[in-house]
């Protein structure tokens, strides 16, 4: 990875330290203060390493939401962000990134904490692609045009992009700092103001991005927090008439409730974000098992298996399948051990929460019962009682048709299934309800780009997995949903087009 954030190297011990002298804000903020939510409603957020109370966040309604929506829609008509120009409100976002890696530290331990990833995770990955995100689209802001019609001779025409006013951003919690960046960066870009809602499990590190932009010289009310539950805060933000875009990320459920209730109230527009059940083809040509192996066990292991494109299916084709499991097996030993997440040497950190541990222990036990063959984990590690642990888990003797193999687990859960051949495997990769991302490990280029052609998803990688950088979009097909992030099309998602007509 080309990016990287500077911090002086810690010990575990250095970051319990600091964890434990970590302001931790859950309050809302709004037109530019924090503040409780109205009645004081609040619920707790939990450490899931140890499922200790964090502190006590902002339980918002109706109200609350009121409140966030009206300062954005102040902000927007008065014009001292969307009417900015654009050169300054890309000095301004720079600025604020500039601030964030100063809180690199402190960004690092809020998500570490309230999620359970590790800190070396955040710092190695979370937080350099966050920034990367942040300055590749403020520097995008002057680059974004309109473009003049080829019209009769006597008719000037041409397309305005202009910003859309309102967006409200949903997030979730399996990478709340760089989740969020996908979104309110590119929101905040294109000049529209900003209601974030964070996911309920992950709330603690929006805040310190929102203050932070105030400090940098936002204006109030450009971008606000509101924090709460879903079925409260998130659904009256996505019902509210005076929101003009829901950009969400999150489960596919909730993914068709956003679009429900743009339907319900004022048509907004409305990206999704959704789930994956990702395809890993490893083809019996494959040039390097072992790095092919690495990259599986990074695919389906890295953040706790909580990865919308994890690739969970993993097709093999005939004849290599003992020893790629083999691989796998030895892959996940050397660099998925699960363990305290605020060691910096930690690879693998706590699932997000005990309810999200028993679901995925759930499904190991469906997977057991449809007749799975358990290659290794298959349960919580052993020691590591008090956090929401699930150890990386290898199935093998799957078929495409089992539960395991067809519903996201969101968990370090791989199931290995045998293709026959290329034809075989491409059939098995696409016959999916999502179609987020597939990769394919082979040394014949004609399958290479055969694949890359007839796979039925939004990212393909041949010879890797989960690569890219900012100018590749990042979205699905089918039930992994409508939008894309990163990349110039992201920022023009968070404008409408006007057509102007000129007669001479
Ligand atoms: P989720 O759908 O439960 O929640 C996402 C957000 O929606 C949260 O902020 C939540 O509070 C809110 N929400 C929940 N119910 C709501 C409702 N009824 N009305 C309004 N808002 C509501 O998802 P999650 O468990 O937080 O995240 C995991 C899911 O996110 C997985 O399915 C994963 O694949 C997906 N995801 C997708 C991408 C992508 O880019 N495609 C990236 C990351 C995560």
């Amino acid at each position: 990875m080309s990016v990287s954030v500077s911090t002086a190297p810690k010990s575990n011990s250095d970051w319990k330290k600091l964890a434990s002298a970590l302001h931790l804000e859950g309050r809302h903020f709004i037109d530019g203060h924090f503040v409780h939510a109205q009645g004081n409603s609040a619920f707790p957020t939990v450490n899931p390493a140890n499922q200790n109370i964090l502190t006590q966040v902002a339980r918002g309604q109706s109200a609350d939401v009121n409140a966030a929506v009206q300062a954005a829609r102040a902000a927007f008509e008065k014009g001292s962000w969307s009417r900015m120009a654009p050169r300054a409100r890309m000095a301004l976002m720079l600025r604020w990134a500039n601030l964030i890696e100063q809180h690199s530290d402190d960004f690092a331990l809020l998500d570490t904490l309230d999620m359970g990833k590790p800190i070396s995770e955040m710092l190695n990955v979370d937080i350099p692609l966050g920034l990367l995100c942040l300055r590749f689209t403020a520097e995008c802001i002057d680059k974004l045009s309109g473009r003049v019609g080829s019209t009769a001779h006597h008719v000037l025409s041409y397309v305005l992009h202009q910003p859309l006013g309102v967006v409200a951003c949903i997030v979730p919690w399996n990478y709340p700092f760089l989740m969020t960046l996908w979104k309110i960066a590119p929101a905040l870009a294109a000049g529209n103001s900003v209601v974030l809602k964070p996911a309920e499990q992950s709330p603690l590190s929006a805040p310190l991005l929102a203050r932070l932009f105030v400090e940098a010289g936002g204006p109030p009310g450009v971008l606000n927090v509101v924090q709460g539950l879903g079925e409260e805060c998130g659904q009256a933000l996505a019902l509210h008439m005076d929101v003009d875009k829901i950009a969400f990320t999150g489960s596919g459920e909730v993914g068709k409730l956003m679009q429900i209730y743009a339907g319900q109230s004022n048509m907004k527009k409305v990206t999704t974000e959704c789930g994956g059940k990702s395809p890993h083809v490893v083809m019996a040509d494959v040039k390097d098992l072992e790095l092919a192996a690495t990259w599986a066990a990074m695919g389906v292991f890295g953040n706790q298996g909580e990865v919308c494109c994890a690739g969970s299916r993993l097709i093999v084709e005939r004849g290599i399948e003992k020893d790629f499991i083999e691989a796998l097996r030895r892959k996940a030993n050397e660099l998925h051990r699960p363990g305290d997440p605020l060691d910096p040497a930690t690879q693998m950190g706590p699932l997000v929460s005990r309810e999200h541990q028993q679901r995925v222990l759930g499904y190991i036990d469906i997977a057991r019962a449809e007749g799975a063959h358990c290659e290794l984990g298959g349960q919580a590690p052993q020691g590591l009682e008090a956090g929401a642990y699930v150890s990386p888990t290898i199935f093998s003797q799957v078929n495409n048709s089992m539960r395991v193999a067809q519903e996201e687990i969101f968990g370090p859960v791989a199931c290995v299934m045998v293709a026959e051949d290329f034809e075989d495997a491409l059939r098995m990769a696409n016959h999916s309800r999502f179609g987020l991302a597939a990769g394919i490990w082979t040394r014949d280029v004609d399958k290479a780009l055969r694949f890359a052609r007839d796979a039925a998803c939004g990212m393909v990688y041949v010879n890797s997995y989960m690569d890219g950088d900012m100018q590749m979009p990042f979205g699905g097909w089918k039930e992994s949903g409508n939008g894309r992030d990163k990349c110039m099309e992201a920022i023009v998602s968070y404008t409408q087009s006007k057509g102007v007509w000129i007669t001479l």
